[in-house]
């Protein structure tokens, strides 16, 4: 079943597509339960990626030389995702930090960051969460002083993705923790890892297996001043809201990815398995189902496709990419779990991949801003779209 839309990109994209799409087939589903089931890093499967320049999809010339559309990287994250959710999101985190480079990095730090970032020898991630909390960014606690020409960074983070694999991470945390209002002293920080940067744990989670998602502290942690994204201080909040927005088509495009799988999981078995002297797909509640998840996930890539595009424009994507965030999380959840039905007692069985669909898709609800958060991101921009004037 296809995953591209055809409509939405060039044919060089459909060709793009049309590799990863073969890499999916040959390299990945073959091996997926495997490394999923012994929680093991897929350092060939990376390396393939590097090779095949996947890790560049989001950088343009001078840096990289095989950037795409939006709507084609979000068509490449899903096919990724339908092999295996977790190698679509080794390159999530590492879209984000390309993005903010590009739109807010000096030109010392895109040419020290992006041509070995494109090729996918720097990996890099994001850091965020802190333990006390994620969706309340502003009232992060990692401090960052100015001392000399160096910041001295003090903190925490959690449930960084790949934080052991990546070698860049663009680190948020406070310049000014007494500015008010509160984001206007969050700035980010472009860190390597040194003395003083400890990853202190690998987090035990149900599923996106065989990528780490770690804790990592910050004990007077010293980079230089030079580190600091765009040069500006207290900027940081602005800059990864916008970066955000590719996080959520990201997030949004894995979903459709876990969801697709799971559609095709349900629509051969429901031709293979028989009851009653039927196929099942012949009781009209099983038919009921495929038709539903098929209706569902068509919705959920039209949504995507068009943040996709509103976000190649220029303008401002939040509601965009939160509304296809939303609305292909919570879907590729239902769909996993009606696959899970639809296969009966297999559907909970470790011989099947519909088990792994149903652990992976929860992650997309919670990921990049939970779906609570989504909801206000909506709201909020809804109204100031469409001010009532009294
Ligand atoms: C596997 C995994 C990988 C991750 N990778 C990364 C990463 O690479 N980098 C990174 O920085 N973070 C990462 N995260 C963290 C993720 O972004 C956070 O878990 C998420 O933002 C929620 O934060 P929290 O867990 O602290 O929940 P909390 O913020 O404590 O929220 C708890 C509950 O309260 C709700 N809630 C909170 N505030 C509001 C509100 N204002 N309105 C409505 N509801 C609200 C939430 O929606 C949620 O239901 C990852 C998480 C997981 C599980």
């Amino acid at each position: 079943m296809t995953t591209t839309p055809l409509l939405e990109i060039s044919d060089d994209e459909v060709e793009v597509v049309a590799l990863v799409r073969q890499f999916v087939e040959d390299k990945v589903r073959p091996v997926a339960r495997e490394l999923d089931h012994t929680d093991t890093y897929p350092g060939q499967l990376i390396e393939q990626m590097k090779q095949m320049g996947i890790f560049g999809l989001a950088i343009p010339e001078p840096w990289g030389d095989a950037q795409v559309s939006t709507p084609c990287y979000a068509a490449v994250t899903a096919e990724l995702a339908r092999g295996w959710m977790s190698l679509a999101g080794a390159m999530g985190g590492h879209t984000v930090v390309a993005k903010l480079l590009l739109a807010y990095g000096t030109d010392a730090q895109k040419d020290a960051y992006l041509p070995r970032m494109a090729t996918g020898e720097v990996r890099a991630t994001m850091a965020l969460t802190e333990p006390g909390g994620g969706s309340d960014l502003q009232a992060m606690r990692t401090t960052a002083r100015l001392d000399g020409d160096e910041y001295v960074v003090n903190g925490s983070k959690t449930w960084i993705t790949n934080a052991r694999h990546s070698s860049l991470i663009a680190l948020m945390c406070k310049t000014d923790p007494a500015a008010r209002p509160a984001h206007k002293g969050v700035s980010i920080l472009l860190v390597e890892k040194g003395p003083g940067f400890t990853l202190s744990r690998d987090l035990p989670k149900l599923g996106y297996k065989g990528v780490e998602s770690c804790e990592l502290a910050f004990d007077d942690f010293r980079v230089p001043a030079s580190t600091l994204l765009g040069g500006v201080p207290g900027e940081g909040f602005p800059q990864m809201m916008r970066g955000l927005e590719i996080g959520r088509i990201q997030v949004a495009s894995r979903a459709l990815g876990v969801g697709q799988a799971a559609l095709d999981d349900s629509v051969r078995y429901a031709q293979e398995r028989e009851s009653f002297g039927k196929q099942i797909w012949e009781h009209q509640s099983v038919g009921n189902y495929l038709a539903d998840m098929v209706t569902s996930l068509t919705a959920a890539r039209q949504l995507i496709m068009y943040a996709a595009r509103c976000y190649d424009s220029g303008r401002r994507a939040d509601m965009e990419a939160g509304m296809a965030k939303l609305f292909a999380s919570e879907t590729a959840m239902k769909i996993a779990l009606d696959a899970v039905r639809i296969h009966g007692g297999y559907g909970y069985s470790t011989e099947f991949d519909v088990e792994r669909y149903f652990r992976d898709a929860p992650l997309m609800i919670v990921g990049e801003g939970t779906n609570e958060i989504q909801r206000n991101v909506i709201a909020r921009q809804l109204v100031k779209r469409n001010p009532v004037v009294r």
